[in-house]
């Protein structure tokens, strides 16, 4: 089966549009996907949830903080009605938006003028995020990439990384669970996190009501979906998989192209199949 339970569109920070992201899934021939865009359901008003010629997981990755820390929990198999959900995913709208304005009035700070009108033209009225304010400042030749953006100005701990505007993990699992979904650790490598801290992070997250954590997260090494799928098995947690897909131009995040789960793991999909 050809998996992909982690994917963005121009909803949040992706390239490709909802249509355009459907039609990519048909061409890699996949089984079964869920679009997971940052604090948002939009992208299912645009191309529902039945139909598609593979099976259409509904998801979300919702962004917590925790330990002063930026985490995020993907949302799976989830109600796209449910009430708390969806207040959920409006408080989490305004946070974004206030962030945004704080980003901004740091990088004013740095000597960058209108960048919130900037990143709100890359936005193009999805959810803002700092990939927004990294495409505005190569766009004015204040950087020369996207990571170098990144590097100085909105990476962790750079001028532009805030994040005590994000719900906490206790919230944003209830959210998922009272929609009937299931609770995903996001890239758990992508912390860069100690061995003790991940597992601190995952007790707490197991604590919560917690579910799932990707043993799998993009193209990684064999050595690392090893040591994802022990902790994962210590921790009796269900295992996802997803290519963290944004665009096209990123061959280490590709749609469809995602390795196989090691058979050691009890699969998500078994929650919903
Ligand atoms: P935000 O949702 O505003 O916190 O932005 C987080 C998003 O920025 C992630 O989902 C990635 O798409 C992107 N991102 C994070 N770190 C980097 C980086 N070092 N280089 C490029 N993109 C990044
Ligand atoms: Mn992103
Ligand atoms: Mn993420
Ligand atoms: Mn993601």
């Amino acid at each position: 089966m050809n998996v992909d339970l982690h994917c963005h569109t121009t909803v949040s920070d992706g390239t490709l549009n909802p249509c355009e992201l459907v039609s990519l899934a048909v061409e890699r021939q996949l089984d079964m996907l869920a679009i997971t865009d940052h604090d948002s359901i939009d992208c299912y008003q645009q191309i529902g949830t039945s139909g598609h010629n593979f099976s259409l997981i509904t998801g979300i990755e919702f962004s917590t903080t925790w330990q002063n820390r930026s985490v995020h929990i993907v949302g799976l198999n989830i109600d796209l009605y449910n009430q708390a959900l969806l207040q959920g995913v409006r408080q989490q709208t305004l946070a974004r938006d206030q962030r945004a304005i704080k980003i901004a009035e740091r990088l004013e700070r740095l000597g960058f003028e209108n960048t919130l009108k900037g990143a709100r033209a890359f936005s193009n009225g999805g959810q803002i995020g700092r990939p927004h304010f990294a495409q505005h400042l190569v766009k004015i030749n204040a950087v020369v990439s996207i990571q170098q953006a990144f590097n100085k100005y909105l990476g962790s701990g750079k001028a532009g990384d805030i994040k005590e505007h994000w719900a906490s993990l206790e919230d944003v699992v209830g959210w998922i669970r009272g929609a009937g979904g299931v609770a995903v650790l996001a890239h758990p490598t992508k912390y860069k996190m100690t061995r003790t801290k991940l597992c601190s992070l995952l007790e707490d997250f197991i604590d919560a009501g917690g579910e799932a954590m990707e043993v799998i997260s993009g193209s990684q090494a064999p050595s690392i979906t090893k040591s994802m799928a022990d902790l994962c098995n210590k921790y009796k947690l269900l295992a996802s998989c997803g290519s963290d897909f944004h665009s096209p131009d990123q061959p280490w995040a590709s749609l469809g192209h995602v390795p196989e789960l090691p058979a050691s793991c009890v699969p998500v999909w078994t929650r919903w199949q």
